[in-house]
């Protein structure tokens, strides 16, 4: 397929031209750095681990999956991480990947960008939590140079797998550097296993970074969890990642979907993810046309554009070939989520400003 997508059955034909998508401005606010390294970056860390005088069978094995690119299956997907978690093992890599993913994203157009990460130590390398996050801000700062065209703002994440008191000291770190690095660090995530630990034991670390001024985007409702969906929700957070399963048709509830509209929490939409790891069964069954028929704040986002071999601008085609909308929706939507980034409000405006002098250049250049 023209544009590489290649992997939609259940995609109606592109109308508008792909260099529309990759013209036009656009916002990421759901991008996980290790899921987002490209397999050029990748290549990259695997030559650094054969330096280091790693073993040539992991090599192959690595080289298998990476080249699979769009192919890869759901499992395939899931190795991905695990080869990423070995490469990216101390804070050089963590440096490097978060550098050239902040270079990838402002390569397709990409204006403004909220990555996140769990920070983790590695005794092995002496990587500390501390040091990785210093490694993610010194790459944000670095990148300024070599990315000169798009914003950056960090968001520190809680695996829930580590448990609770993992995400306080995560949450005190994130307060800690939000103070030293002024303005980049902007809010909390929570994500990873809901069933691994109770929800209700992460409730202390989040109400802490929102007294401290952290904005709270959390991972909730990806697969049916009642109990989870409750917790997370009746915070009120300030974005939802996914909500693929809030819906009652979903697993989800009646009063699920009415918190998420009465407070119009914005949700952080992920096609391919959601589809490439079989959450959603098809691109058409996408929770997103529900919520974008409500008008409710939908956000377009990659979620992991390495893993599952996408870029932003092939999800804005897909979400537009899949709900049918027009060039004038589809900038819309790149427009409206600027209203729900964490970076302030001057920011905003000037993110408003930039977009109306880029529509005065794109629609010119269009007829
Ligand atoms: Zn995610």
């Amino acid at each position: 397929m023209a544009d590489g997508t290649g992997k939609t059955a259940d995609v109606a034909e592109e109308k508008i031209p792909f260099n529309f998508f990759k013209k036009i401005p656009k916002i990421e606010l759901h991008a996980h750095i290790n899921g987002s390294i490209s397999t050029e970056t990748i290549e990259k860390l695997i030559k650094r681990k054969v330096e280091q005088g790693n073993n040539d069978c992991l090599v192959s094995q690595w080289q298998t999956t990476i080249h699979k690119g769009e192919q890869r299956d759901l499992s395939d997907c899931l190795s991905m991480f695990g080869i990423i978690y070995q490469l990216v093992d101390d804070t050089e890599a963590v440096f490097l990947v978060t550098k050239s993913v902040i270079e990838d994203f402002e390569q397709d157009n990409t204006k403004y960008l909220e990555l996140r990460s769990t920070p983790r130590a590695n005794p092995e390398t002496g990587m500390t939590k501390q040091s990785y996050i210093e490694a993610v801000l010194k790459a944000i700062e670095e990148a300024k140079r070599t990315a000169p065209n798009i914003t950056v703002r960090f968001i520190p994440a809680i695996n829930r797998r580590l448990g609770p008191d993992d995400a306080m000291d995560t949450v005190h770190l994130a307060i800690q550097y939000k103070e030293k690095a002024k303005g980049i660090i902007v809010g909390l995530d929570l994500s990873g296993d809901p069933k691994a630990h109770d929800s209700n034991n992460f409730i202390p670390a989040l109400k802490l970074a929102r007294e401290n001024g952290l904005k709270l985007a959390l991972h909730i409702a990806e697969v049916p969890d009642l109990d989870e969906s409750r917790v997370l929700l009746n915070l009120i957070p300030d974005r939802i990642g996914h909500g693929t399963c809030i819906r009652p048709e979903n697993g989800g509830s009646e009063d699920f979907v009415n918190i998420v509209e009465e407070h119009s929490i914005p949700i952080e939409l992920c096609l391919t993810s959601n589809v490439k790891t079989k959450t959603v069964l098809s691109y058409s069954e996408h929770h997103m046309g529900y919520w974008y028929s409500k008008q409710h704040p939908c956000i377009v986002c990659t979620d992991d554009k390495g893993v599952f071999s996408t870029t932003l601008s092939e999800e804005y085609s897909l979400m537009a070939r899949t709900f049918n909308l027009t060039e004038e929706q589809v900038w819309n939507l790149t427009f409206q989520s600027i209203d729900y980034i964490f970076g302030g409000e001057n920011l905003k405006d000037d993110l408003k400003e930039l977009w109306r002098t880029e529509k005065e250049k794109i629609i010119s250049s269009l007829h």
